[in-house]
């Protein structure tokens, strides 16, 4: 019997791992990819003997990438090399203030109870509650495919979300537990992953302590492309076919199910397509508006997750004073936030961060050289112009050689800009974002974009604009979500009728 032949439109994450997943269940598939190369927004470039990874740079929740390699009979062992960071990463608040945020429980206590007495129990409390969201939320919710509220019918299950705090944001949950304005900010900090304010983020997300906390911040050696060359490597080995440089322009529909998919070159007979491209770009730009699930006015009342301003930058000296990841709290983020969320414009006085992997790999730099990725987060839908990246550069690099008390800028040989322009060129990004919808209550489960085309019988869609949402684990998870759904209803053995 001929297997269902799948299209995935993207080679992402998301896309990867949804093409193995069926591929490994007996489907023909294939993958089409825009650029020339896989990983969509975390692939890497090469440049004066730096390897840049493009956009990714926080490797957490180990346990999600070791269950997907498992999930074929691998191990992450056996596609790269990963390390623990200790330091876990750097705050810096101010002039001659920054902690570094040791990768040792015991050792974090420590630091939390000279801040605030008897705040090292309340972490311990605060990480218990934590532990079991993680263990409910990335084990049962996360793989839900956010198609019908029977899903979360199970009695436990339902006990279980009122206990994770649902309804409470994670702004008032936190200071609960704690009062001090450096935990705060630290124990605020990776809820910014998800793409949506403290006082927007349902406390569930306390399950992001967790991770980075307990869990910790694990480094590929290589660099975070290595992940996509071994999910690369293993969809190969379970037989899928890439095609890259092959830009999908339309997903043909007959009687509301999909054909085929046409690029520029060329044209692919489909039973099954997947589109993990950006969800928005799909139905706007691939299918004929009767065939849309969303209006524009749907779209224009999500909540984005930010896009952001990046400077990949080669310097020709080791620096002092860096970690391998920097965050610079040294300003108030209330007003960056207004400025990303409620009145979106460029921002006064950012907060920033800085990845220096060449700290823990030498293979990302040339000798004796350091590996900067300087990133902003900058609201999505802005205007991008040379002048304002460059305005940024200025204002950044400043800020940076103050505190790290070092000249930064007359030692970089090596530099490129990246914004709202590039995500969309590159990635057709809606608005340009980067890191695709905001984890707001309203956007949670079955409130997001759905997984499966309404109009569309075998249309299916995956990454960081459906359930779960963006971050690298939930588009792994994804992928593997709506690999299921799709053998749910079509067996890879039998195919569909094709019409001529
Ligand atoms: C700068 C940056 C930093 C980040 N940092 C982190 C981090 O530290 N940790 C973390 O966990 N997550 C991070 N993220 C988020 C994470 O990278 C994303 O959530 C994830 O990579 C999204 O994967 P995806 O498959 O949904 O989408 P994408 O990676 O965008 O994949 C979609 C693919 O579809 C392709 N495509 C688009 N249109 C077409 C078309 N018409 N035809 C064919 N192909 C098409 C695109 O080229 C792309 O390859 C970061 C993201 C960015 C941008």
């Amino acid at each position: 019997m001929m297997s269902k032949k799948v299209i995935v439109i993207g080679a992402g994450f998301s896309g990867l791992s949804a093409a193995t997943s069926l591929a490994d269940q007996g489907y023909e598939v294939t993958v089409l990819e825009k650029n020339a190369t896989p990983g969509g927004r975390a692939r890497s470039f090469e440049a004066d003997g730096y390897t840049f990874d493009m956009g990714p740079s926080w490797y957490w929740m180990p346990d999600v990438f070791e269950s997907y390699f498992n999930k074929f009979g691998k191990s992450v062992s056996d596609y790269y090399d990963l390390v623990r960071l200790d330091p876990s990463y750097t705050v810096v608040f101010g002039e001659n203030d920054f902690v570094d945020l040791p990768a040792s429980l015991d050792e974090l206590k420590a630091l939390f109870e000279q801040w605030e007495p008897g705040s090292a129990a309340r972490l311990d409390q605060f990480l218990e509650q934590a532990a079991y969201k993680y263990e409910v939320g990335i084990n049962q919710l996360v793989y839900k495919p956010g198609r019908s509220v029977t899903e979360f019918m199970s009695l436990r299950l339902l006990l279980d979300v009122l206990r994770m705090d649902v309804f409470q944001s994670i702004h008032t949950h936190i200071r609960r537990f704690f009062s001090h304005e450096k935990i705060i900010k630290l124990m605020e900090f990776p809820v910014l992953f998800l793409g949506a304010l403290p006082q927007n983020t349902p406390a569930l997300y306390s399950l992001m302590n967790y991770a980075d906390i307990s869990l910790g911040t694990w480094y590929p050696l290589g660099g975070m492309y290595k992940i996509i060359e071994g999910m690369v490597q293993l969809a190969e080995e379970k037989g899928v076919s890439f095609l890259y440089n092959q830009d999908v322009k339309e997903i043909e529909v007959e009687q509301g199910i999909a054909r085929r998919v046409r690029t520029a070159t060329g044209m692919f007979e489909a039973d099954v397509v997947v589109a993990s491209a950006d969800y928005h770009h799909v139905e706007r730009q691939l299918l004929a508006p009767e065939l849309r699930s969303y209006t524009e006015d749907y779209w224009d009342k999500r909540v984005m997750a930010p896009s952001c301003l990046i400077f990949y930058l080669g310097i020709g000296k080791k620096l002092s004073n860096l970690r391998h990841h920097n965050l610079f709290f040294d300003e108030d983020f209330g007003p960056h936030a207004h400025e990303i969320y409620t009145d979106p414009k460029w921002p006064a006085k950012p907060l920033f961060y800085v990845s220096a992997p060449s700290v823990t790999d030498a293979s990302v730099a040339p000798e004796g050289c350091e590996n900067l990725f300087v990133l902003m987060p900058v609201a999505p839908g802005l205007e991008d112009t040379e002048a304002l990246r460059e305005r940024y550069y200025d204002l950044i690099m400043e800020r940076l050689e103050h505190l790290t008390k070092q000249d930064v800028r007359s030692a970089v040989v090596y530099k490129r800009t990246y914004a709202h322009r590039d995500f969309i060129a590159d990635y057709n990004a809606f608005k340009g974002n980067a890191y695709g919808l905001a984890n707001t209550l309203m956007q949670t489960a079955l409130l997001k974009p759905s997984l499966k085309s309404k109009k569309v019988k075998n249309l299916y869609y995956t990454g960081q604009l459906t359930v779960p949402g963006p971050g690298v684990p939930p588009s792994l998870i994804s992928g593997q979500v709506v690999a299921k759904e799709i053998a749910k209803e079509y067996a890879p053995g039998q195919r569909l009728p094709v019409s001529n």
